[in-house]
């Protein structure tokens, strides 16, 4: 196959590139090595796959995860192209009869374990075979300056050295800091290769943050706002995991877990259940992830703040990989700075690090977890955050955050502060936010009794204020530095020289405060045209994944449903123009969609296709003579007289009678004759033989009381969902 497109097209069902991706498989094309750098989702696998299938010989795809290479598979299967991986899921039977099948050439593509490219019957597999291509995928992994390091990877260069003739290779990743990528061009000795980097913006991801007052409460809602959406949500911890798991399912929502403290069975069989579309929810550590191909995750929400932006980017990357809109939710709260506070404190795991080396790693986290809270706490553009984290430039308005939709107002709330940094001062600098909080709105507690702040000038002088209102100034003043708060478990409160001039009188506060939030998220909603439609034909994947054993968006993904909403196909050519429609999926599927989608499509003038309510129906008189199908039709479109569909036809009834059995057609005189079978006889149907005005006889279908139940039942009630 000599042209990109075609099999761009062909095989993946799409007609345009995705930014970066030409470049990459032009030059892969030409020889040539490659780094290809580019965000999760952004269409990495397609960069080789559409080479490796355009060039003689086979391309080797190396990957960590093993869960990925099976969906990976998966997918090219079903898109017609022949491959397979090698890693240890297999048993030994399986695992010698794929490298039997290699070694004859029977895949084009091979996904295999770095670890593998070491065992002796692959190397003499890999010997003889005409290696072409060796697409990296994760590539990061060969960099110990990557926070996924894997000592196996170190290996690819010796393995490729091996072979009889040096294959191209490409590198791919989704991590761009400036050392991993020296040591990937380095590492895998890659011949000055073409580097591309694509932007890190997902556009059709939403960002939010939130501080809701009970996370839990919030997160209820959240979801089932959500229904029937896959989505992630990630804790901190197992025992939150473990929670959050418990209690989603308890309010009758199908969710699943996954940590590290599982055993190796329930976490396969957790992730399957996610994967598999058996569970909506998965609520996870930040365990969860690597290697899940899920395309159609619609939300993730994080139940608590991530270390730094990094985790952050990568986790909430995973939702909305086809396209099609996701939310990307964090509940914010300031618990979770001190949890990861304490992570930081207490993770020591590489042993090989000096005093000093780990001091300074310990003050870089220190500094990448106060832009995390940055992030959680500017009333500034989420993703325009987030991108200049990543060295990127962005305007400052994105208009698809929760704070782009936020109308802020800058308020002057001097007087408060004066109030509160002078509250501080008085109870000696001795206690926490809420501590001071009450002592402000006059609360007689216990403890402020026998600490006899009760009689302090300050106490009670923001009796009208709400305790949140209080502690939201408190926090921004943090957050402007009039106050520091020290200590870890409870943090007690002090102000800062700045604070004086503010005591003085001699300088103002002012804050930034939410007027009005338009709408913290956008719902995920898929753009489809008529969402009936879109369920309907999700009914019909969810048959076929079911059939085939492979997750629903193998078969197709939620954009691709989605834009059959738009195209509204009838015809084959017109199905093949939706987007991640190709030929062999045609074949595979084309007609049990077409067929649902026909149902939904309006005629010229604008009626949607025949569709009548049970209740009309009870109104049907039955014949108890034998009557024409035509006498049948008459009789409906007459109950179902209101011009907004269109009319039962005659052949409705008889294609279907055809497609099942009750019908045959049949030449007599070489004319052709819907007629019934033996099948169609017994169920009531008799042939009658009628002579027209000139004197030519022509035969009739009769259909008895029972044949006319039988009808009514069966085609003309049938609901538009089922095929
Ligand atoms: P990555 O490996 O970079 O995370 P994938 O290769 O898994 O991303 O691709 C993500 C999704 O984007 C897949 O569902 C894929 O089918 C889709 N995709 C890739 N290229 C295109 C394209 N040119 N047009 C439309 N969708 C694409
Ligand atoms: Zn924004």
């Amino acid at each position: 196959m000599s042209d990109k497109y075609e099999v761009l097209k062909r095989f993946f069902g799409y007609s345009e590139f995705r930014n970066g991706q030409e470049e990459l498989v032009d030059a892969l094309l030409a020889k040539q090595d490659v780094l290809g750098i580019m965000p999760t989702g952004a269409g990495k696998s397609l960069c080789y796959q559409i080479p490796a299938i355009m060039t003689d010989g086979i391309t080797l795809v190396i990957s960590p995860l093993i869960s990925l290479m099976k969906d990976q598979v998966n997918a090219l299967v079903q898109q017609g192209v022949s491959a397979a991986y090698l890693n240890r899921s297999l048993n030994d039977a399986q695992y010698s009869k794929a490298l039997a099948n290699a070694g004859n050439r029977k895949y084009k593509i091979i996904y295999v374990a770095p670890e593998r490219l070491e065992s002796s019957s692959f190397l003499r597999f890999a010997l003889n075979a005409d290696i072409s291509l060796v697409a990296v995928d994760e590539a990061h992994c060969v960099s110990q300056w990557g926070q996924d390091f894997r000592p196996s990877y170190l290996n690819i260069t010796a393995f490729i050295s091996k072979l009889i003739r040096r294959p191209v290779i490409g590198a791919f990743t989704a991590t761009a800091t400036e050392e991993v990528k020296n040591d990937i061009v380095r590492l895998l000795n890659l011949n000055e290769p073409i580097k591309v980097t694509t932007g890190f913006d997902r556009p059709n991801l939403f960002f939010s943050v939130m501080r809701p007052q009970n996370k839990s409460a919030e997160l209820l809602k959240l979801i089932k706002e959500r229904k029937n959406q896959s989505g992630i949500v990630y804790c901190s911890t197992r025992k939150r995991v473990e929670e959050v798991c418990d209690r989603l399912n308890e309010s009758g929502i199908s969710a699943t877990r996954y940590h590290a403290g599982l055993d190796d069975e329930e976490r396969v069989k957790n992730q399957d259940d996610f994967v598999y579309d058996r569970k909506d929810v998965m609520v996870a550590t930040n365990a969860f992830g690597m290697g899940i191909d899920k395309s159609d995750v619609r939300f993730v929400i994080h139940y608590n703040m991530p270390k730094n932006i990094e985790s952050y980017y990568q986790e909430a990357g995973r939702a909305g990989r086809d396209g099609e809109n996701a939310d990307c939710i964090l509940l914010y709260s300031k618990a979770d700075v001190s949890t990861c506070r304490y992570f930081i404190e207490n993770t020591n795991d590489n042993e090989d690090l000096s005093p000093e080396q780990k001091e300074l790693f310990r003050k870089r986290e220190e500094e990448r977890l106060k832009q995390m809270v940055f992030y959680c706490t500017t009333s500034d553009c989420l993703r325009g955050n987030m991108l200049r984290y990543f060295g990127e430039e962005y305007k400052d308005f994105c208009g698809k955050c929760s704070n782009c939709l936020t109308e802020f107002e800058t308020v002057d709330v001097t007087i408060e502060a004066q109030k509160i940094l002078s509250c501080i001062i008085r109870t000696g600098q001795f206690y926490g936010a809420k501590m001071i909080t009450d002592v402000l709105r006059g609360v007689s507690s216990d403890r402020i009794c026998r600490a006899r702040l009760d009689r302090q000038s300050t106490f009670g002088i923001m009796n009208d204020a709400k305790a949140t209102e209080i502690k939201y100034i408190i926090e921004k003043l943090k957050e402007q530095d009039y106050i520091i708060s020290v200590g870890a478990g409870k943090p007690i409160l002090r102000v800062t020289e700045m604070s004086y001039p503010v005591l003085k009188g001699k300088a103002s506060v002012k804050i930034r405060k939410a007027r009005q939030l338009k709408s913290t998220t956008q719902k995920a909603e898929i753009h489809a045209v008529d969402p009936e439609l879109f369920d309907a034909l999700k009914v019909v994947r969810t048959y076929f994944a079911k059939k085939k054993g492979v997750p629903a968006f193998v078969i197709f993904s939620d954009a691709t449903l989605a834009d059959m909403c738009r195209v509204m196909p009838t015809t084959e050519a017109e199905f093949l123009s939706v987007s991640g429609v190709g030929t062999n999926k045609l074949e595979k599927y084309g007609e049990a969609f077409l067929r649902v989608i026909r149902k939904y499509k309006p005629d010229k003038k604008g009626r949607l296709p025949f569709e009548i309510d049970n209740e009309k129906l009870n109104y049907f008189e039955y014949s108890d003579t034998p009557i024409s199908v035509s006498a049948i039709t008459v009789k409906v479109n007459e109950l179902n007289k209101d011009g907004t569909r269109q009319k039962l036809k005659a052949t409705d009834i008889t294609e279907w009678l055809l497609d099942n059995g009750y019908l045959k057609m049949t030449e007599i005189n070489s004319k052709k004759y819907k007629l019934p079978t033996p099948k169609g006889k017994i169920l009531g149907l008799t042939t009658e033989t009628r002579v027209n005005n000139d004197g030519e006889w022509y035969k009739v279908v009769l259909y008895n009381r029972t044949a006319q139940e039988f009808i009514i039942e069966n085609i003309v009630l049938k609901t538009r969902t089922d095929n």
